[in-house]
C-alpha cells in the first residue's frame, strides 16, 4: 500500500511524518518545494505534481488551506483527477466547504475511485504527536480501508455521516471555538482593565459555566504567555468562520453570535494579524484597552 500526501504546511508536514513513522511508504508534493524537505528527509519520495502523486499512490491525502486550493489540486491541470486510478481513495483532510467536497467526490467516483473527507480538530501540537480529532464523512466500507492511515494521525475518530459530513461538523466546531476564543479574550481584557487580576478571573471562571477549552488549553499555551506565532493562523480561522456562516445561511439558520465572531476576525485582519496565531486577537484588544493580560512566566 502506497500513500500520497499533498500540502506539507504547519499541519501536513507532521501528519505525513507520522504516516512514515508507522512504516508506510509515502509519496509527497507541495507547491513550495522546500516544504517537502522535512518529510523527504524522513524517507518520503518527492513527486512532481498532484497528478504524479495520484498515479503512484493507492491513498491520496490533501491538507491544503482553502476550497479553491483543493479544487485546483484535485481538478486543475496536472491535478489528482488526471492521475487517480480506479480503486484508489482520495482523502481530503483540509477544512473546506462541504459543497466543494461533494462536487469533487462525484468527479472522483466518475474515475472509478472513492473519496472521503476527514478534516481535523485540535492544534498543530496534536498533529506532531498524532493525536488529532478526525471528523470523517463518507462510505463506511471505504473509511474502514482508510483507518490504518487515519490512525497514524489521530486518536479521536468520529464517523459523522456521508461525504461532506466531516466538513459540516468541522465548520460548526470552528465557528463555536472561535466564538469562545473571542468572547474569552474580551472578558479577560475587560476584567484586567476593571482592576481584577488574571489569576482571580481564571480561578472563578474555572468553577462556572463560562469555562471552556480556549481558557483551559489554548490561551495559557499561547496568547496568555505572549506567544502569537502560528499555531493556527488568523486567516485560516477567518476562512473557517466565513465558510461556516455561508453553510449556516444556506440552511436558513440565523447565527448573530457567529456573525459577530467573523466581524471580530475581520477587525484582526484589518490590523495586519492574518499570518499570526488567531490568539493575537488578545494583543489587539490589549492595545485598544491599554492593558496587558499575561500569566506569570515560570
Ligand atoms: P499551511 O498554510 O501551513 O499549509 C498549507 C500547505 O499547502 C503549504 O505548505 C502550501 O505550500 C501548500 N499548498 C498550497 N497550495 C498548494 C497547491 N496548489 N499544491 C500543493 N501544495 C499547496 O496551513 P495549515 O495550518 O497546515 O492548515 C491546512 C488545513 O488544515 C487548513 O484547511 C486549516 O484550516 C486546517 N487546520 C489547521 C489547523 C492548525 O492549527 N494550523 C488545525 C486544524 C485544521
Amino acid at each position: 500500500m502506497i500513500a500520497g500526501f499533498i500540502g506539507l504546511g504547519t499541519m501536513g508536514a507532521p501528519m505525513a511524518r507520522n504516516i512514515l513513522a508507522k512504516g508506510h511508504e509515502l509519496v509527497v508534493f507541495d507547491v513550495v518545494p522546500q516544504s517537502m524537505s522535512s518529510v523527504t528527509l524522513a524517507g518520503a519520495r518527492a513527486a512532481a505534481s498532484p497528478r504524479d502523486v495520484a498515479q503512484r499512490a493507492d491513498f491520496i491525502i490533501t491538507m491544503l488551506p482553502d476550497s479553491p486550493d483543493v479544487e485546483r489540486v484535485a481538478a486543475g491541470p496536472d491535478g489528482i483527477l488526471a492521475g487517480i486510478r480506479a480503486g484508489s481513495v482520495y482523502i481530503d483532510m483540509s477544512t473546506i466547504d462541504p459543497a466543494t467536497t461533494r462536487r469533487i467526490g462525484a468527479q472522483v467516483r466518475a474515475k472509478g475511485a472513492e473519496m472521503i473527507d476527514s478534516p481535523v480538530g485540535k492544534t498543530a501540537d496534536a498533529a506532531v504527536v498524532g493525536t488529532l480529532t478526525l471528523m470523517v464523512g463518507g462510505n463506511a466500507a471505504v473509511i474502514a480501508r482508510c483507518r490504518p492511515l487515519l490512525d497514524c494521525m489521530g486518536t479521536d475518530f468520529f464517523h459523522c455521516g456521508e461525504l461532506g459530513a466531516g466538513q459540516t461538523m468541522k465548520l460548526l466546531n470552528n465557528l463555536l471555538a472561535q466564538a469562545l476564543g473571542a468572547a474569552s479574550t474580551e472578558a479577560l481584557v475587560a476584567g484586567v482593565k476593571a482592576g481584577l487580576t488574571l489569576d482571580t478571573m481564571l480561578r472563578v471562571l474555572r468553577t462556572t459555566m463560562a469555562w471552556n477549552n480556549q481558557l483551559a488549553i489554548a490561551m495559557p499555551k499561547r496568547s496568555l504567555v505572549g506567544n502569537f506565532e502560528p499555531g493556527f493562523m488568523m486567516k485560516l480561522a477567518h476562512k473557517d468562520c466565513r465558510l461556516a456562516l455561508q453553510m449556516v445561511d444556506s440552511l436558513g439558520v440565523d447565527a448573530p453570535v457567529g456573525r459577530a465572531t467573523l466581524a471580530s476576525l475581520d477587525e484582526g485582519i484589518r490590523h495586519g494579524l492574518q499570518d499570526m496565531d488567531v490568539g493575537a486577537m488578545l494583543k489587539m484588544r490589549e492595545e485598544q484597552a491599554g492593558v496587558t493580560v499575561r500569566l506569570p512566566q515560570a
